[in-house]
């Protein structure tokens, strides 16, 4: 069976070109009784689904119109739409995955993550997760109406972009320490993830990571086919 692996698309209704991306991706790479993987950051912002769902009905219906034809989906929370809930589930039909997925292809065990965990020297970042992944702060931010939710997230935006405007590159890269401990924990050599938008495949003393990219330009993908092989391969925009 066929794996298909993305992260980072950061959709957004102003910028219809990239739900066009999606499309064509859809189009031409899946399969039915395929798989395909979105390892967070699907949307810019997802403000709870009673908003997303109409904001996004176009992703919506074509994610459903994948599930629909056979196709695996499984989603991950990223950090800009930890708010993807049940709704989201029952309206695309794909599945929720944990924020560290062991998997199994053929017979290699692999780690699915996000990837923001990983960068724990973002001491701010690692705070404010901390913060909104409360189920209290969920519960109270999605009883208030729409409009005072976009202005919360708005201001969260902004408080986000000077802090990161202030900060050394590497801070924001997952910490290679995180990363050891994360693989030894779950007996895993190949580890997939996203978020920091540095696609790349790193391998190192028989251990492989692979990082997705975000959807700027182009974007990077990764195919693992029945026949065990992988591809980290780019695609424009
Ligand atoms: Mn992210």
């Amino acid at each position: 069976m066929r794996h298909l692996f993305i992260s980072d698309l950061h959709l957004d209704p102003g910028r219809p070109h990239h739900i066009q991306a999606l499309r064509d991706f859809c189009a031409c790479k899946l399969q039915p009784e395929g798989r395909l993987y979105i390892l967070g950051d699907l949307f810019e912002a997802w403000l709870g689904d009673d908003m997303g769902l109409v904001a996004y009905a176009d992703v919506i219906s074509l994610l459903k119109q994948q599930t629909e034809q056979g196709i695996e989906l499984f989603i991950q929370h990223g950090n800009r739409d930890f708010l993807l809930g049940k709704a989201f589930a029952e309206a695309t039909g794909a599945t929720f995955i944990a924020e560290e997925e062991v998997i199994e292809i053929n017979h290699t065990r692999v780690l699915l993550m996000h990837g923001d965990s990983l960068c724990t020297d973002d001491i701010d970042y690692q705070a404010f997760k901390q913060q909104v992944r409360s189920k209290s702060w969920q519960q109270d931010f999605l009883a208030l109406p729409a409009a005072e939710r976009l202005q919360i997230a708005q201001h969260f935006r902004q408080q986000s972009g000077l802090m990161t405007a202030n900060k050394h590159a590497d801070i924001m890269d997952v910490n290679t320490s995180a990363v050891a401990e994360v693989m030894q924990k779950h007996q895993v050599s190949t580890l997939i993830h996203g978020h920091t938008h540095r696609p790349m495949v790193h391998q190192d003393q028989g251990q492989t990571r692979i990082v997705l990219g975000d959807w700027q330009g182009h974007f990077d993908y990764l195919d693992w086919a029945e026949n065990d092989t992988w591809h980290f391969l780019r695609q424009p925009i």
